[in-house]
């Protein structure tokens, strides 16, 4: 398969949509980020890479890194997890209070807002340098060693973050979290923080592809069924209130971020990243799942 020429061939046929979409704003420092951008890259398990556009331009990861932070905490905590967070699909927006205040300061799962901040408060609680710590993994699962936060766009985040506040507030009224509500908050903005580039991403998301290869970075280690089931999350709770749309369209596991990324992977095939800071209005990029539905179509890997 020639990866490259079938790259640049989705991303003709895309063009269209370029202008579709804006990019996130209540992050202030994401405002600033130039819209009209994009980049993909492809790898897959035998070592084949192809990479198109602004695919070695690093970005906000965002929520992507809730799926970091998840292999961690399940690492740490096995199945004990699931006590404080479950796995269903909330079918509500990434920072939705509704289900959070009816189910008991329980979240629906660890991938919108309210799931991930309980995953942060467990890793405060269970890492002894919990930034650093949590660096080292990204690094280790992504063999590069110059990954880093962008503390500007924690900090504006943090001056913005109402309803993030209001979701960490909730969760300590129904104890489901130990630590204190700041620094749980920081953490939380803090790996949301990450910049990397699709190049970066895809190499990193390799190892949830290829689930059956040992899972031992940095002292976190997950066996394949555990890998299978975070992938099994991607599938069914990776795009919030449009992860239906996205498992009809393209058919994929995958995680998006506010940052415009989108990652996805095909299992025992290939993980694939792509970006463009303009997003629809459940927050998901407009020109990535454009992307990502051609790129299944025409290579008929979906996992349907
Ligand atoms: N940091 C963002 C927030 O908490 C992450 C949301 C996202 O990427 N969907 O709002």
């Amino acid at each position: 398969m020639d990866y490259n020429r079938l790259l640049e061939n989705i991303y003709q046929a895309i063009l269209p949509y370029a202008q579709e979409g804006k990019q996130a704003s209540y992050i202030p420092e994401l405002a600033k980020v130039n819209p009209d951008q994009f980049g993909m890259c492809i790898h897959t398990i035998y070592g084949e890479v192809a990479a198109i556009e602004q695919a070695d331009t690093r970005f906000s990861i965002q929520s992507i890194s809730k799926v970091f932070a998840l292999a961690m905490c399940l690492s740490i905590k096995g199945d004990d997890l699931w006590t404080k967070v479950g796995k269903e699909p909330s079918g509500t927006a990434f920072n939705s209070l509704v289900q959070l205040e009816v189910e008991h300061g329980i979240p629906r799962n660890p991938f919108i807002n309210a799931g991930a901040i309980v995953i942060a408060d467990l890793l405060l609680t269970h890492l002894e340098n919990p930034e650093a710590d949590f660096l080292r993994f990204v690094r280790e699962v992504s063999c590069n060693d110059s990954i880093d936060y962008n503390k500007e766009v924690a900090l504006s985040e943090r001056k913005e973050g109402y309803l993030n506040a209001a979701i960490v507030n909730l969760l300590k009224y129904h104890g489901t979290i130990e630590n204190d509500i700041e620094d749980v908050l920081h953490f939380y903005f803090m790996m949301c923080s990450i910049e990397m580039s699709c190049r970066e991403l895809s190499q990193a998301f390799l190892v949830f592809a290829n689930h059956r290869r040992r899972f031992d970075y940095a002292g976190i280690t997950l066996t394949s069924s555990q890998v299978k089931r975070i992938n099994a999350i991607m599938q069914t709770c990776g795009f919030y209130d449009e992860a239906g749309e996205f498992a009809y369209l393209v058919g994929l596991p995958g995680k998006s971020g506010v940052g415009g990324g989108i990652v996805a992977i095909y299992p025992l095939q290939y993980s694939v990243a792509v970006w463009c800071p303009r997003l629809n209005s459940k927050g998901n990029s407009v020109m990535g799942i454009k992307a990502l539905e051609l790129l299944t179509t025409e290579t008929q890997s979906s996992i349907f």
